[in-house]
């Protein structure tokens, strides 16, 4: 077997669901080695089997620095596979493991970029970053891990499973705790004396839903989903006096957390329950996910997009995703204008999901030549 492949199954084989990302940094770092290339080993806080591993390759001239990165991490594998889904099985042209699509093929892109450019030295000034990241798939802890330890870098390339298009803005998300109180009673005096929360929340759950958001001429607009609702006592026979929502907001630029609480409090205060709901941001460990968009000529997207072609003969368009990834942090926290593209697949995170390995090859030849054309 070809030696990329062999990598990209041997990542594949690696179990790295999310807080288990500790073997497959170990691994990589051991391919860093060999290249001739050292690893930097990063931990999050106490999450000592979840590390994230990067590396810098310096052509010893002065220049710009290039990142190149994915997550290490997979979700579970869940139920109703066909094959083992720790064990690639090739169908076609289509590889078969949980982590095929998303995103082991992206890892080993990089991988194979990174060794290209140790023998070819002399083919870029500056620098190139590479980074393995863990926990994407829950808190994003990894990356979030980096920007402590002062990541920088002038342009990013964010080898996320999407080939037929390049994404160059994503939108933000919040989680909003919505509490709203009434008064409890037993319920036999209700409707004349107490008040109902549920019925309350009921009411202004459908008034969120209706509030407006800002529009991009991509990322199409912001969104109110009441998520999760919860109140009063099954088991007693009280009118329920608090009850609780979780309001999802995705957002758009121009839309921040700060805008959103005001909408909501525009709302009470209209009507006219203001001292009955209290609003806040749910707590996180690390930062909620803001909203980016970069410029379509910027010459990181339209160098990828100039590559593709050539590698691909086909046209790369730029995309814009309604959802939020490491991407995020990256554009918004670290200021490093962010392409998203690697190579892709089906089923992403359900059964049976599956790789392209042409795309991971594709996606080596195009990261050589953009880290090339960028770094000159
Ligand atoms: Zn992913």
């Amino acid at each position: 077997m070809e030696k990329m492949e062999k990598l990209y199954h041997d990542l594949i084989r690696i179990n790295s669901v999310s807080g288990n990302e500790k073997e497959i940094a170990y691994f990589i770092g051991q391919k860093l080695e060999e290249m001739g290339l050292e690893p930097h080993y990063s931990q999050y806080k106490d999450m000592e089997n979840s590390i994230t591993v990067s590396t810098r390759l310096d052509s010893g001239r002065s220049g710009k620095k290039m990142l190149l990165i994915g997550h290490t991490d997979t979700v579970a594998f869940g139920e109703g596979w066909d094959t083992d889904p720790l064990e690639p099985t090739i169908v076609g042209d289509r590889t078969y493991a949980r982590g095929a699509m998303d995103m082991k093929g992206g890892i080993t892109a990089i991988l194979e970029t990174m060794e290209y450019f140790v023998n070819h030295k002399d083919e870029f000034d500056g620098e190139i970053i590479a980074a393995f990241v863990a926990d994407e798939e829950v808190l994003s802890r990894g990356t979030y891990q980096l920007a402590a330890e002062g990541l920088e870098a002038d342009f990013a390339i964010m080898a996320e499973c999407r080939f037929d298009n390049v994404a160059i803005g994503f939108r933000g998300r919040y989680s909003i705790d919505v509490s709203v109180f009434g008064k409890a009673i037993h319920s036999q005096y209700y409707p004349d004396q107490g008040d109902n929360a549920i019925i309350r929340a009921g009411m202004l759950a459908a008034e969120i839903e209706k509030l407006p958001t800002l529009t991009h001429p991509n990322l199409k607009h912001g969104t109110w989903c009441v998520r999760h609702i919860q109140g009063g006592n099954p088991n007693a026979l009280v009118v329920p006096e608090r009850c609780d929502m979780l309001v999802e907001r995705f957002v758009v630029p121009g839309e921040t957390y700060e805008t959103c609480e005001k909408q909501l409090k525009d709302l009470v205060v209209s009507l006219g329950i203001e001292d009955k709901v209290q609003i806040k941001l749910r707590p996180r460990e690390l930062p909620y996910m803001e909203s980016f968009s970069i410029p379509a000529d910027l010459d990181i997207v339209t160098v990828l997009q100039k590559n593709y072609k050539d590698v691909v003969e086909k046209d790369l368009p730029a995309s814009y995703d309604l959802s939020v990834c490491d991407s995020n942090i990256l554009a918004v926290t670290l200021d490093i204008p962010t392409v998203t593209f690697g190579p892709s697949g089906g089923n992403m995170h359900g059964a049976n999901e599956y790789g392209y390995f042409d795309q991971v090859v594709a996606c080596k030849e195009i990261y050589i030549r953009t880290v090339r054309d960028m770094l000159r």
